[in-house]
Order: C-alpha cells, then structure tokens, then sequence
C-alpha cells in the first residue's frame, strides 16, 4: 500500500472513531500475530503440527489419546510468555478516551487484558487459554498450576475433586458457544455505532455475526486486515496493512484530534 492511501486511510477512521459515541472493536488471530502467535490461514507454524481441528470437543470427550496429544498442544505455544503489541495497547487507549464500549474477541491469548483493558469490557467468544476446568464440577486452575502438574510428570490431568475430565477453557470445534457472551456480544454489537473490525478473515461462524449486526443495526464498519474479508463491501474504510502500524498511527491522529496528542 501506498503511505499516502495508508495515511489517507488511517485519517478517515481517526476521524470516525472522533465522531462515533459506542465503539465496538472485534478482534481475530491477526492483532496478535505480531505478539509471535501465529494465525491460522498463515502457512507453516504450529498449525502444520496441530491442527485444532482434530481436537474436536466429541473426539476430545471420548478418546483418551485425543486427550494425551491435546495436553501436548496445550505446552505448544508458550503463551504465558507472550506479550501484547501496538495494537492491542492501542484498543487499551481507546478504552482510556473513553470511546470504547467493548472489545469481543475470537482470540484465546487473553493479550487485551493484559494491554490494559479491563476485564469486564473483553468478551471472550472461544473462550480463554488462561484457565483450565473440570467439565464436570467446574472447578477452575489457572494455567500455570497446570503447567506445574505437566512439569511433575502428569500427562492426562485430572480433576482432584470429583475425578472428572479437565480441559483448556478455550472453545473447541464442536463444543457450543458460551451462551452468556455470545448474548451479550450481539447486544453490545447492535448497539454500537462505529464497529471496529482488527485482524479476522471474518469466515469463523457464529462470531463473524457480530459485524454484521453492528451493519444491520446502522453502525458504521471499519475492517483493518492484511487479507480481503467477505464483509469489505459492507465497510465504510478497508484498510489492508498490519494491525500494530495501523492502529498506532490512528490512535496518535484520534488523540491529535481531541487535543491529548
Ligand atoms: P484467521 O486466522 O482466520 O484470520 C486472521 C486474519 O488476520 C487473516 O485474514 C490475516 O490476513 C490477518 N492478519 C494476520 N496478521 C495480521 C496483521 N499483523 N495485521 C493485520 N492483519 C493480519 O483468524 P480469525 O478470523 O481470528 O479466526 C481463526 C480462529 O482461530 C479464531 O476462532 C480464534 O479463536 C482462533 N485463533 C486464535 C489465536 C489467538 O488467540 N491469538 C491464534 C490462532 C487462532
Ligand atoms: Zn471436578
């Protein structure tokens, strides 16, 4: 892209972001790419070694070597090392304005709140690797326990209070959607007025919904992607370039813009 449309671009979402009253940002696996978590739809990386999809929720239940190689996948990535980048502090500063209603994210990193939003505006759809549960007391550990269990040896944990089948407490293909966020993120969706769309293909179902009510309900669109999405046309701004750039350089011309550049 060229710095001119790049900066043309960026001054027009600036400019929306100015005018909106309830923004809503959503976010997929591309604003954290340049935290070292790779996306999907990327070639290589950890996706040619695991595939997410082999861990279906049915598969995961009921074959105990789904479950040992699930528990590897679990220590592939070390996520309690990564840290956010530019552009999840900037959807952190939006929150600080005070332009952000909610940030609903497809993301299992947990890197928004770690950016500095606060907890209770970050909805979570798929879930988070931050914890772990039993599925059948609902007991919580936080990630690091566990890695403790895995450290001393354990290779398929198990709840130490009734016994039952522990998992990551992310959302896996298969497993039905928790029903209190996804409420929730269609609610906050058709009520904003400006829709920031950060770093998703936008093809994952049911969450690729939530821009589409933001449309539906009369909300302006904005899509900040590398890739063309199925919903571009429906965008008030497209802007193809990488999230952190991009979203550093709207949050300096929004701040420029009220007087706090
Ligand atoms: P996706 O992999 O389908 O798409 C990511 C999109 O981000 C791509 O279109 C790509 O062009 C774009 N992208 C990549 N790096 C970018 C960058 N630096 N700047 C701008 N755009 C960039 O991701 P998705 O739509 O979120 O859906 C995949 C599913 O995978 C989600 O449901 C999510 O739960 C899960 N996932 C999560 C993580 C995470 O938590 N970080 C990582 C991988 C996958
Ligand atoms: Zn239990």
């Amino acid at each position: 892209m060229q710095k001119k449309e790049f900066e043309q671009k960026t001054s027009e979402i600036a400019e929306l972001i100015r005018g909106a009253r309830r923004i809503v940002v959503f976010t997929g696996a591309g604003i954290s790419t340049e935290s070292g978590i790779p996306d999907f739809r990327s070639p290589g990386g950890i996706w040619t070694k695991f595939d997410p999809r082999e861990f279906t929720y049915q598969r995961f239940i009921g074959d105990v070597e789904v479950r040992r190689r699930a528990w590897q996948f679990f220590r592939a990535i070390p996520w309690t090392d990564v840290q956010p980048n530019r552009a999840h502090y900037a959807v952190a500063e939006l929150e600080g304005l005070g332009r952000l209603d909610c940030v609903i994210t497809q993301n299992i990193d947990g890197l928004h709140q770690m950016a500095g939003n606060s907890p209770d505006r970050v909805i979570e759809l798929h879930g988070t690797t931050r914890y772990v549960i039993c599925l059948d007391c609902r007991k919580r550990w936080t990630r690091e326990e566990i890695e403790g269990w895995l450290d001393d040896g354990v290779e398929i944990p198990m709840c130490d209070v009734c016994g039952g089948i522990m998992k990551s407490a992310t959302i896996s293909f298969g497993q039905s959607m928790p029903v209190e966020e996804t409420r929730e993120a269609e609610e906050r969706s058709r009520r904003c007025d400006l829709c920031i769309v950060i770093g998703s293909s936008l093809v994952v179902y049911p969450a690729a919904y939530m821009p589409i009510y933001a449309v539906q309900s009369g909300a302006k669109l904005v899509i900040i992607n590398h890739d063309p999405t199925p919903l571009d046309t429906e965008a008030s701004v497209v802007l193809n370039a990488g999230a952190g750039e991009a979203m550093e350089r709207i949050l300096k011309q929004v701040k420029a813009g009220l007087g706090k550049g």
